[in-house]
This record gives structure tokens, sequence and C-alpha cells, in this order.
């Protein structure tokens, strides 16, 4: 503590004693103070101090030390060996070459798809592929888009479901480029 009162935010991280600081969760951002007790962190609780959330908190910023120390979190890297939950533990560097090796065939892979693709229409996906942080296109999937999963109805179901196959038909919310097929519900 200083000598206000105030516990210091200038304690070194994992060290013994209460330090400030927030949670991460969502975009609200609410103070809290965490006590850390033989480098394990035993305690959350709102930081009435914080002039922003004064104290308040949701039930999910304590419960991050649930998450933390939870026994199936995942600590270090796994390769997929089978079916779907069945993993071995492989080294950081095995996991980061893996990476680098199916990150070479992906670029090459999209290099050549993306040669098929007209310079306008490949120049609108990266745009919105920037904008989105992940894909510039989603699968239209039982009228859903599978990009931000946000159900089509109305005057835009119909807008879609009207369009030329070969017009560029986007998804409203999201902005993505929507992949019409089969499966789509139209
Ligand atoms: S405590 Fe709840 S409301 Fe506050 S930042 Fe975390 S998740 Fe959001
Ligand atoms: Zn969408």
């Amino acid at each position: 503590m200083s000598d206000t009162g105030r516990i210091s935010n200038e304690a070194v991280p994992g060290s013994e004693g209460d330090h400030i600081t927030f949670c991460r969760i969502c975009s609200v951002l609410c103070g809290f103070v965490a006590t850390v007790r033989d480098g394990v962190v035993t305690d959350m609780r709102g930081d009435v101090a914080n002039p922003y959330s004064r104290g308040h908190h949701c039930v999910k910023g304590p419960a991050i030390l649930d998450v933390t120390y939870d026994s199936d979190r995942v600590l270090y890297p796994l390769k997929r060996t089978g079916a779907p939950g069945e993993f071995s533990r492989v080294s950081w560097d095995d996991a980061l070459a893996d990476i680098a090796d199916s990150t070479k065939r992906h670029t090459a892979t999209r290099a050549e798809v993306a040669g098929a693709i007209s310079a306008p229409l490949l120049s609108l996906y990266d745009r919105i592929r920037t904008q989105t942080g992940s894909t510039g296109a989603a699968m239209l999937k039982a009228r859903q888009c599978q990009g931000c999963r946000i159900e089509l109805y109305g005057n835009e179901l119909s807008a879609v479901r009207n369009a030329d196959p070969h017009e560029v038909v986007r998804c409203e919310n999201c902005g993505r480029i929507l992949v019409r097929t089969a499966e789509s519900g139209l």
C-alpha cells in the first residue's frame, strides 16, 4: 500500500500481494484487485477505487480464476492425431515448424485460387477480409451467414434469393461476400 492507502500499481507481475488490474473478457474493462500468494492468484475482487467501474463487475470477472487454473486448460502445444478429441503433446519447435509448413502450403493454394478470380472481386474480398479481421467471404447455409451466424430474412433474404447467380451478394450484418450453394436454403 502507498501512504495514500492506494495499492501500488507498480507491483512486479507475479509478485506477492495485491495487484491493480482489469478484466479483459469484454469491452467494459472492469477494474479489479488480484491477490497473489505463493505465485498463485487467490482472489479477484472489484476495485472500488477504479474511477470507471467503482468496484462493479459481473460474475465473469472473478470466474477467470476458474479458467486460469482449470485442470483442462491447454498449457502446451497439442497435435491432433485422429478423431476429434485425440491429441498428442508436441514441442513448441515442432508445432511452429508445422504451422510454418501449413502456412506455406495455404499461401501457395491461395495464390493459385486467387489467380482465377477477377481483380475487382479479389480486391473487394481483401478489403472485407481486412475489415473483419478474418475472412472476406462466408458460406450461406440454411439462410444463415456462416461468417457472423446471423440468419437472413425478409427483404435481405428476398434480394439474395432473386439475385443473379453471378452477382456478388453480401451479408448486411458483417459485410462478407455470401457464397451460395445448394445448402443455402434459398
Ligand atoms: S467483469 Fe464482466 S462486465 Fe466487467 S469486463 Fe469482465 S466480463 Fe465485462
Ligand atoms: Zn454475416
